[in-house]
């Protein structure tokens, strides 16, 4: 028997879809639903709108359209097409097909959290009794065509595992995965005859996978949150060269070069001197200084080459490289400024970079243990962390170049004494190292995230990040996410793209975070609104007001998702509020929770 027709709904417009409504089966054509599952969608829609230019013009679109970035990616793109399949319904022998009501359930009962933690309410049409139907009423799948994309996820998919270098992500993977997740990647062996970190590395992906599958809730909070990579070793051939001597016979040089005989940790283009020589002509924001072009006239590793290359394709926030023949963690720069000179030479996130090597040693036993005989004794007054260059100068080194070309910072660990240990110190090895490397990479989660876009949603990428008081800018990755590590303190944060305004806010960076706190940058053309925004109006001292209007939504971090936030004292709205009612006129009261 055909299903039977549908009910008059109610819907805070007033006009739902009634009986007496023919629905006409026409081509979607709308840009957020292009994905759907189905050819042709049907006017009135299930809320009873009758055009595309009506349903384009809704506030419940332009949910959908921002949704991934509202829900920093969670639930999507599931969430968006079930919204679709209400906003745009499926159409076909002359009838409106209405998507799962057990589709919806299973959805409500997995993104809820997320709603609430930016305080918003269940979108109204997404209300599983109102405008679903039962499998018995013939209702369909709106995510079958996602079902068929993805099959069945494991812990490999959840670690981008690269093994040679390679650093690919598929295209499967980054449909899965929110881009909105920071990147970090662990680099072991650069010099081949230093084989502790390989071993690590190993020793942490199957930590990672065994403790996931486990149910461990750190490792699963991690993972869920952070896309690692890791690559065991850089440098395979010198490996194989020390590894033909063995433990205990491998010379302290021998294999620490590639099979072209370059070292690999000199071998990357030197950006410092750049970077001194322009900070010595005047004032300087560094932010991805370009590889000049004689670099590539000398001698390139190929292995060098696929690491830049790498670093060009992932957006990368932290990383550390492993070594070995010393304790201690070491972070830039590593090229004294002072030529000739080993002297402490910092980088304008200096306080950053001291938090992150602490965030290794301190967790450390043997880098913390006090006894004067042990390895890398020498640094045992400084608390095993050292600025590079105050330690030795070098040109060419991966750290310089990680934080001087791209958004990355990285720092050395020097992992022991032994370059080469025995096998049957590596349980050990990995013992000492195993709370500091997941104590590290949860450092990614340390300073804020965001999205910088323009005022229809649409993302603002190379959009420039600056903080005041240190002189190292960020920029935005093409979805225009950014990532920007900052020490606990009050800060003030910049966007600014070319043709938009610049938008100030303050934060403040609480001394224990799990998550980056969000702050979002809607960017305004120039040369449209009022001028006095374009300043950013400002109370008296350092209190920032956002251009869009109200006092700094983004002030405070936002707390981790999943945590139920109070209703604002004085009935203020939630910061995503003055995003819609800056660009409809319908003012989409129904995702207010008070
Ligand atoms: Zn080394």
């Amino acid at each position: 028997p055909p299903p039977p027709p549908p009910r008059a709904l109610a819907s805070p417009r007033g006009a739902g879809l009634r009986l007496t409504d023919h629905p006409t089966c026409v081509d979607p054509q709308l840009r957020t639903c292009s994905d759907v599952a189905y050819n042709h969608t049907a006017f009135p829609t299930l809320l009873g709108l009758r055009s595309r230019e009506a349903v384009e013009a809704s506030s419940e679109y332009i949910l959908l359209s921002v949704l991934h970035h509202l829900l920093e990616g969670q639930c999507n793109p599931d969430l968006r097409l079930l919204g679709c399949a209400v906003l745009a319904p499926r159409c076909g022998d002359g009838r409106v097909h209405r998507p799962c009501r057990h589709v919806c359930e299973d959805l409500r009962e997995a993104c809820q959290p997320a709603f609430d933690a930016i305080d918003m309410a269940w979108p109204y049409f997404l209300d599983c009794g109102s405008y679903f139907a039962s499998v018995e009423e013939g209702c369909h799948d709106p995510l079958e065509k996602l079902r068929g994309a993805w099959g069945p996820g494991g812990c490999a998919g959840a670690l981008g595992w690269d093994n040679r270098v390679t650093g690919l992500r598929s295209p499967l993977r980054s449909l899965y995965l929110p881009q909105v997740e920071p990147e970090v990647k662990l680099i072991g062996n650069i010099h081949g005859n230093e084989v502790a970190g390989r071993e690590m590395l190993i020793y942490l992906a199957q930590y990672l996978c065994s403790e996931y599958l486990l149910g461990s809730p750190r490792i699963q909070r991690l993972l869920n949150t952070t896309r690692i990579h890791l690559l065991p070793s850089m440098n395979p051939d010198g490996y194989e060269v020390a590894a033909a001597e063995g433990a205990g016979y491998n010379g302290w040089t021998s294999g620490r070069q590639n099979a072209q005989n370059l070292d690999l940790n000199r071998n990357f283009p030197d950006l410092t001197s750049e970077y001194y020589r322009l900070e010595a002509s005047g004032s300087i924001r560094s932010s991805r200084i370009p590889i000049p072009q004689h670099y590539w006239w000398g001698k390139v590793a190929p292995e060098t080459k696929a690491i830049i290359k790498w670093m060009r394709t992932t957006p990368f926030v932290l990383s550390a490289s492993l070594h070995g023949g010393d304790l201690v963690v070491s972070y830039p720069f590593d090229l004294s400024k002072h030529s000739q000179e080993e002297k402490f030479s910092p980088t304008p996130d200096e306080k950053m970079f001291k938090l992150l090597a602490r965030a290794y040693a301190d967790v450390h036993p043997m880098m913390m243990d006090r006894s004067e005989n042990r390895c890398g004794g020498n640094f045992l007054k400084r608390g095993s962390i050292i600025n590079g260059a105050d330690w030795y100068s070098f040109t060419g080194g991966m750290s310089d170049f990680n934080y001087l070309h791209s958004n990355c910072f990285e720092v050395t660990v020097e992992l022991g004494c032994v370059k080469f240990p025995p096998e049957e110190a590596l349980y050990t090895i990995w013992q000492h190292n195993k709370e500091p490397l997941l104590n590290f990479v949860e450092m990614v989660h340390r300073g804020i995230k965001g999205v910088v876009m323009d005022k229809f949603g649409k993302p603002v990428k190379n959009a420039r990040i600056l903080v005041k008081g240190i002189r190292h800018d960020i920029t935005t990755a093409p979805d225009g996410d950014y990532w920007r590590l900052l020490p606990p303190g009050s800060h003030i944060v910049i966007a600014q793209a070319p043709g938009y305004s610049k938008v100030i806010k303050k934060v403040t960076i609480p001394a224990r975070m799990k998550r980056a706190g969000r702050v979002d940058f809607i960017l305004q053309p120039l040369g449209t609104g009022p001028k006095k925004f374009l300043l950013g109006p400002r109370r008296s001292g350092s209190a920032v007001r956002d251009p869009l209007g109200g006092a700094s939504p983004y002030g405070e971090p936002q707390e981790p998702l999943g945590a139920r936030r109070q209703p604002s004292a004085g009935g203020s709205k939630p910061w995503w509020w003055s995003y819609f009612t800056s660009i409809s006129q319908h003012k989409p009261r129904w995702l207010l929770k008070y």
